[in-house]
């Protein structure tokens, strides 16, 4: 598993800590379950005049801000360090997905799928959800859409035409907050067509479900290290999962599928514990923002070409008896 030009390190007990003084390894092992429990404690109690989704897109763009400072300041490793060219092309990204993509999501997306096949089947069917207390319904609907999550992602590695639009977000060589936006439009929508979607005429719950989201979800992409307790590791992913899955190491590449539960791919025998610093396909090759948008085409029209050249050629190369 561990090549010489792309090593990755299995298991926590080899993974460096954070260093320093108490306060800051107290606040570096506390950072993640105390946020998510704040997220938690107030959307659940927060009255209904703030609980709606202004108030999550708020919260969500202050947390990135915060977190972008914690890279600045304690960042993971230094080669993941954001230097102008991965600042302008991670921006590019964030802003197509808050314009175009939210667009032709709503047109096109989970929402109307959703709509119609909840017409067709009725609403009542869904009845017996709304009697759930609050936070198993948030918990069912984080879990339920990371389960819809984890086997797109999952097929993305292992079917080829899915593979074109998802290897993009593969050829990027360093984590930070907004990696998670960067890749192929045709994937990102992909990923974003969710079934958790058939939960959302429960505006609270889906708030706190997407607060889940944003106190784990979060980790994937980001230049920090954090010691974040066992029973965390174990249920959620992690930066150091993440990591094994962006690395330079095939096979590792192939685990860690989930957003937030890695309890998920514990259960498919897809987990791998462990992280990598070198990232990226290819040995880590950098696309521009033009390759990144005609990349699948180009590639999938290549692919296509040498297989009808081999077809046509294959008899012509068969020897004359
Ligand atoms: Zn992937
Ligand atoms: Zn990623």
């Amino acid at each position: 598993m561990v090549g010489t030009q792309a090593p990755v390190t299995i298991g926590w007990e080899n993974i460096p800590k954070v260093e320093g003084g108490p306060v800051k390894l107290f606040i570096f092992t506390w950072f993640q379950p105390a946020v998510l429990f704040a997220l938690i404690a107030f959307w659940y109690y927060a009255p209904n005049s703030i609980a709606k989704t202004s108030t999550a897109i708020g919260i969500g763009i202050g947390f990135r801000a915060l977190l972008i400072g914690m890279e600045w300041m304690y960042p993971r490793h230094e080669s993941w360090n954001l230097t102008w060219r991965e600042l302008v092309t991670d921006l590019f990204y964030v802003g197509l997905g808050y314009t175009v993509l939210s667009m032709v999501d709503g047109l096109i997306g989970d929402g109307p799928m959703i709509e119609s096949i909840q017409n067709y089947f009725s609403w009542n069917k869904f009845m017996w959800f709304l009697a759930l207390p609050l936070l198993v319904q948030a918990f069912l609907i984080s879990f339920v859409f990371d389960f819809g999550q984890y086997w797109m992602h999952r097929g993305m590695h292992n079917w080829y035409p899915l593979w074109l639009p998802h290897s993009v977000h593969h050829y990027i060589t360093q984590l930070n907050i907004n990696k998670g936006a960067v890749g192929n439009p045709v994937e990102l929508f992909l990923i974003g067509l969710g079934i958790g979607g058939f939960f959302d005429f429960l505006p609270r719950a889906a708030l706190l479900a997407g607060s889940l989201g944003l106190a784990v979800g979060s980790y994937q992409h980001i230049n920090v290290r954090f010691n974040t307790p066992r029973w965390w590791r174990f249920m959620f992913n992690t930066t150091e999962h993440h990591s094994l899955h962006h690395s330079q190491d095939y096979e590792s590449t192939r685990s860690n599928y989930t957003n937030t539960w890695i309890i998920i791919d514990r259960m498919f025998g897809t987990c791998i514990d462990g992280e990598a610093e070198l990232l990226g396909m290819e040995g880590g090759r950098r696309m521009s923002i033009r390759e990144q948008m005609t990349y699948p085409f180009s590639e999938g029209w290549r692919s296509l070409q040498t297989r009808f050249k081999r077809h046509a050629t294959l008899p012509l190369a068969v020897p004359a008896e």
